[in-house]
C-alpha cells in the first residue's frame, strides 16, 4: 500500500519548486495530474520509483517507448560504449547507416529516410514533404489523432490536449489550420464525400492506424484498407502515423499488423528505445524531393545524433532477433490484463468498454462503444481519476489521463501481471461506491 500524507513529501516540495519555474511545474503537460505529480528518482524494467521511496508498476512506460522496459541493460551497455567515443559529430556516421537500414528492412514502405529528434518534427516534415512532393496545400487528420504539438495538426488533436480543452490552442493563427481538414475516424462515408469534393487540393491524410492518442480507438473491418484505396485513387500521399504503433503492433507496425502498404510513415517512441529519435520516410520518388536532394527544406543539429541511433539499433536489433517469443508473450500478458480488467468492471457493476490491441489497452468508464473522438469523449473522466488514484495509491501507475493507453513491456511478469489484477479489482471497488455515493 501506498500513501503519504499530502504536503509532506519530496515530491510535493519538488512540485512546488517547480511551479516557479516550469509552467503548471512540468516540461509537457500529460505529466501533471492532481493534486500533484511523483517525482522520479529511477527506474527498472516494470518499475518506477519515486524521490519518496515509493515504487510502481508502470504501464504509462513514458506513453509507449519502453517497450524493453526501463533501462534495458543491454541497450545501456551499447550507448555507454559509444558515450565515450563522442556524442555529436555534425557529420554522417555508419552507425546512421546500419540503423537506417534496418529500419527499412523492418518497415518496407520506408524505401528511404530521415531521422530527426521528435515524433512533432517528423509528422511536420513528412506533411511538408507531401505538400511539395504533390503541390498541393489541404491535408486531412482525423479527430482525436495526435501527430505533435506543431500548428498544422493541432486540432481535435486527443491526448492532453483534450484533457486539458484545448484541442484548438491559443497561438495558432486560423490561417495556419485553414488547410487542415479534419474528419471523423472510422466514418468512412464522411471521408469518401470530401475526397470526392476536395481530393484534387489535399497533398496528405495523416492518420493514425490505431488511436491511441484519445484511449485506444481501434480501426473497424476494412477501414483503414478503404482509406488506401480512396488515397490512392486521387493521387493523395496517405501518411501512417506509427510514432505508438511502430515496433508495438508487430515488429512492422500497424502496416505488418493489417497489411496495409502507406505511402509515408512517422516512427518514434520505440524507434529510440527510451531515447530522443524519430523518423519520417516512404517511398523513394517522394524522399527524394527532400533537400539536399530535392527543394523541400528539413534540418536538425542533434538529427541522427550518434547516442540515440546506439539505443535506437540496439533496441530495434534486439526486437527483430526476438521478435518470435516478444511479440506474442505481449499480447498474450496484455489479453490477461484486458480480460480481468473487463470481467472486473463488470462484477463490480460499472459501465465500462475496455480496449486492446498487441501490448496496449484501456478502459473508458462508458456504457457505449467507443468508435471515435465523440464517443470516446462520452466516458466518465471523474470515474477514470478516481480509478487512476485508486491504482496508484495501490502501487499502480498509469497515464493520468482517461485519454491515453496504457502499455506494456517485456519486462511486466507473471508476478506484476497478478498483482496489477488485484489492484485493478480494489480500485473498481472504489470506483462503484463512489460512484453510487454522487
Ligand atoms: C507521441 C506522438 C507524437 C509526437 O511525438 P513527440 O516525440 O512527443 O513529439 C506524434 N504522433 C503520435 C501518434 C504520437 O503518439
Amino acid at each position: 500500500m501506498v500513501e503519504s500524507a499530502l504536503g509532506n513529501t519530496r515530491s510535493y516540495e519538488l512540485f512546488e519548486r517547480a511551479k516557479k519555474v516550469l509552467p503548471g511545474g512540468v516540461n509537457s503537460p500529460v505529466r501533471a495530474f492532481e493534486p500533484y505529480p511523483f517525482f522520479v528518482d529511477r527506474a527498472n524494467g516494470s518499475r518506477i520509483y519515486n524521490v519518496d521511496g515509493e515504487s510502481y508498476i508502470d504501464y504509462c512506460m513514458a506513453y509507449g517507448p519502453l517497450i524493453l522496459g526501463h533501462s534495458f541493460k543491454e541497450v545501456l551497455d551499447a550507448v555507454r560504449e559509444q558515450l565515450v567515443k563522442g556524442t555529436l559529430y555534425g557529420a554522417p556516421t555508419e552507425l546512421e547507416v546500419d540503423f537506417s537500414e534496418l529500419i527499412t528492412k523492418l518497415v518496407p514502405c520506408m524505401e528511404m529516410l530521415r531521422l530527426v529528434n521528435s515524433g512533432t518534427e517528423a509528422t511536420m516534415h513528412a506533411i511538408r514533404l507531401a505538400r511539395g512532393f504533390t503541390r498541393r496545400k489541404k491535408i486531412i487528420k482525423f479527430e482525436g489523432c495526435f501527430h505533435g504539438s506543431h500548428d498544422y495538426v493541432l486540432v481535435k488533436a486527443g491526448s492532453g490536449a483534450t484533457s486539458f480543452g484545448t484541442p484548438n490552442s491559443l497561438g495558432i493563427p486560423e490561417e495556419t489550420t485553414q488547410n487542415t481538414i479534419v474528419l471523423p475516424y472510422n466514418n468512412l462515408q464522411v471521408f469518401k464525400e470530401v475526397i470526392k469534393r476536395e481530393g484534387h487540393d489535399i497533398a496528405a491524410v495523416i492518420i493514425e492506424p490505431v488511436i491511441g492518442n484519445a484511449g485506444l480507438i481501434l480501426p473497424k473491418d476494412n477501414y483503414l484498407n478503404q482509406i488506401r484505396k480512396l488515397t490512392k485513387d486521387h493521387g493523395i500521399v496517405l501518411i501512417f502515423d506509427e510514432i505508438i504503433t511502430g515496433f508495438r503492433l508487430a515488429l512492422g507496425g500497424a502496416q505488418e499488423y493489417y497489411n496495409i502498404k502507406p505511402d509515408m510513415t512517422t516512427l518514434g517512441k520505440i524507434l529510440g528505445g527510451g531515447f530522443p529519435i524519430a523518423a519520417f520516410g516512404g517511398k523513394r520518388e517522394i524522399m527524394q524531393h527532400l533537400s539536399p536532394s530535392g527543394k523541400v527544406y528539413q534540418a536538425g543539429t542533434f538529427s541522427g545524433n550518434p547516442i540515440s541511433v546506439t539505443a535506437g539499433y540496439s533496441t530495434l536489433q534486439i526486437l527483430s532477433e526476438r521478435q518470435g517469443k516478444i511479440y506474442p508473450k505481449l499480447e498474450k500478458n496484455c489479453e490477461e490484463l484486458k480480460k480481468a480488467l473487463a470481467d472486473l468492471a463488470s462484477d463490480h457493476h460499472i459501465e465500462a468498454q475496455v480496449s486492446s490491441i498487441a501490448s496496449m489497452f484501456q478502459i473508458f468508464f462508458s456504457p457505449c462503444p467507443v468508435i471515435d473522438y465523440t464517443s470516446a469523449k462520452l466516458s466518465d473522466t471523474q470515474k477514470f481519476y478516481v480509478y487512476f488514484q485508486e491504482l496508484l495509491k495501490h502501487g499502480i501507475f498509469i497515464p493520468p489521463s482517461q485519454f491515453e493507453t496504457c502499455f506494456l513491456s517485456i519486462a511486466h511478469n507473471e508476478e506484476d501481471l497478478e498483482g496489477t489484477i488485484n489492484a485493478f479489482d480494489r480500485a473498481l471497488h472504489t470506483v462503484s461506491i463512489k460512484s453510487r455515493s454522487v
